[in-house]
């Protein structure tokens, strides 16, 4: 036994996670149900270090040093139940299962608890940084037994990204906190991309620019306040040409956006912890609806009703389009570190905001220099209510408002569908607001359900006898 580190799972994440360990030195045990992708990576890329071929298991299980460390990497769901059972079977107490596929936080609960039982430490891993991040850095966060971490920690750490010599991956929580956290991660990827699609859209339709032109926009916003993986991948795929056409490859791909489930996961964790993340469910729906593919062809020639005009200063409203986006998205990101203090709450996690904004500063998709200033947001202050009231959000969005309302506005004269700028705007909006109208829908609910209402001069819970007298009475 001599690999400090088994993979499991060959296909392409779990191929350069296995290379990227290997470039660091570590001894790299691997496995994969099928012989083929292992003696693929072998073949291929045997020469970026230390590996140890296995076919079984068994063969597997005894090639890693005590306590064995494997990094699961299959598909998530069923296959890795099965692989998490074969691999319980051949381990002892005291080693350490990671799973680094993209399971649900609640099957991490489930199974780090099932592993305890038998004496086993069950990780569950975020990673974000796709096939790319993966070989060369990936954003990691695991969750599980703290314990475990003093032996995992320093290899995940070694092969994460790393910023300012600071590595992207440190202990996130207990069961599933790691795979929740890269859940929301997945959830804010979905907003940052649908904000970016609204802005590219807005050139498109009211500035009538071109995918060359779009692009040139993007990569100059690329370096400023936005400056992200995000925007500057959009800049590549709006220059990119179709060498079929001749066009632009982004005007020949059908406008139908798919998905694979951890936007939907973030959506339906937060309606269950209460939690408004608008901007992540309007991107979730906005998928779904480009996806109605007979809907749409239904609906084309629907009415308009009467548009307003183009904006004629381009300059003025490609900046009012920047400072919606930037304004929209702290409104995303503050709803999904929300969501993470409620999961926190929720779950006993005790997470820490500020941790997670420093290890996605690098590696993952939503890396961005943005992330940096939540970091000092949540340096200054841990127990901020809401990123949105930290001094450097609170000025930018000061800054952003009037430009952020206007887009909205025209975006809305045009006809030109805006669902997250304008729901970001319309949550700002009701979290300052000094009434709302929650206060009729209050009475309504008494009305119909007896189901009370607070005062605003007095304490304790009232109901008015709406089939009686109409007097009101103290519940
Ligand atoms: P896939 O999700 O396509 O999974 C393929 C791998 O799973 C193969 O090695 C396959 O083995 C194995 N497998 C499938 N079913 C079983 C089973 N019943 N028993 C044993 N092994 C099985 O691979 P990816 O590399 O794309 O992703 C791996 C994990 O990483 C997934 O959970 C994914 O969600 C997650 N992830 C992916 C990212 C990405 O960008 N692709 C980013 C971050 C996380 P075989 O070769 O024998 O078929």
């Amino acid at each position: 036994a001599r690999a400090q580190i088994g993979v499991t799972g060959l296909a392409v994440m779990g191929s350069n996670i296995a290379r990227n360990f290997a470039r660091h030195g570590y001894t790299v045990a691997l496995h994969n149900r099928s012989i083929g992708k292992t003696d693929a990576l072998l073949a291929e890329h045997g020469g970026d270090g230390d590996f140890v071929r296995t076919e079984t298991v068994e063969e597997f299980v005894a090639a890693l040093e005590k306590p064995r460390r494997v990094l699961i990497m299959v598909k998530a769901g069923d296959a890795t139940d099965a692989v998490i059972e074969e691999l319980a079977a051949a381990m002892e107490p005291g080693d350490i299962i990671i799973d680094g596929g993209n399971a649900l936080y609640t099957d991490t609960i489930r199974r780090e608890a099932a592993m305890k039982a038998r004496g086993l430490n069950f990780v569950g891993a975020g990673i974000s940084g796709g096939e790319e991040g993966a070989l060369n850095g990936p954003a990691i966060m695991p969750g599980g037994p703290k314990e475990s971490y003093e032996s995992l920690g320093p290899l995940l750490e070694s092969i994460a990204a790393q910023v300012d010599g600071v590595p992207c991956c440190t202990h996130i929580g207990p069961d599933g906190s790691g795979h929740f956290v890269k859940m929301v991660h997945n959830g804010i990827e979905y907003a940052d991309m649908q904000l970016i699609g609204e802005a590219y859209n807005l050139f498109r339709d009211a500035l009538g620019f071109d995918a060359k032109q779009i692009a040139d926009v993007f990569t100059q916003w690329n370096s400023g306040d936005l400056e992200s993986y995000l925007v500057e991948i959009t800049a590549e795929v709006l220059n990119q040409v179709d060498a079929k056409t001749g066009q632009p490859l982004v005007d020949v791909i059908v406008d139908a956006a798919e998905q694979k489930g951890t936007g939907r996961w973030t959506v339906k964790s937060a309606l269950d912890l209460g939690i408004p993340v608008t901007g992540i469910a309007e991107a979730v729906f906005a998928r779904a609806l480009s996806g109605s593919r007979t809907q749409r062809a239904a609906a084309k020639g629907l009415a308009s009703g009467v548009l307003g005009e183009k904006p004629t200063d381009v300059a003025e409203f490609t900046e009012a389009i920047r400072q919606a986006l930037y304004a929209s998205k702290i409104v995303a990101y503050a709803q999904g570190f929300d969501q993470i203090a409620a999961g926190s709450a929720e779950y006993n996690w005790d997470l820490h905001p500020g941790d997670l904004a420093t290890i996605w500063r690098g590696g993952c998709i939503i890396r961005a220099r943005f992330l940096n200033r939540i970091k000092e947001a949540y340096e200054a202050d841990p127990s901020l209510p809401s990123l949105i009231l930290a001094p450097y959000f609170r000025e930018a969005i000061e800054t952003a408002i009037d430009s952020w309302r206007r887009v909205v506005v025209v975006a809305t004269q045009l006809g030109i569908p805006v669902p997250a700028f304008a729901s970001s705007l319309s949550y700002y909006d009701g979290l300052r607001a000094e009434r709302l109208p929650a206060a009729l829908t209050q009475g309504q609910r008494d009305f119909f359900g007896a189901h009370t209402y607070e005062r605003i001069d007095a304490e304790g819970k009232y109901h008015t006898l709406w089939s009686g007298d109409r007097s009101e009475v103290q519940a």
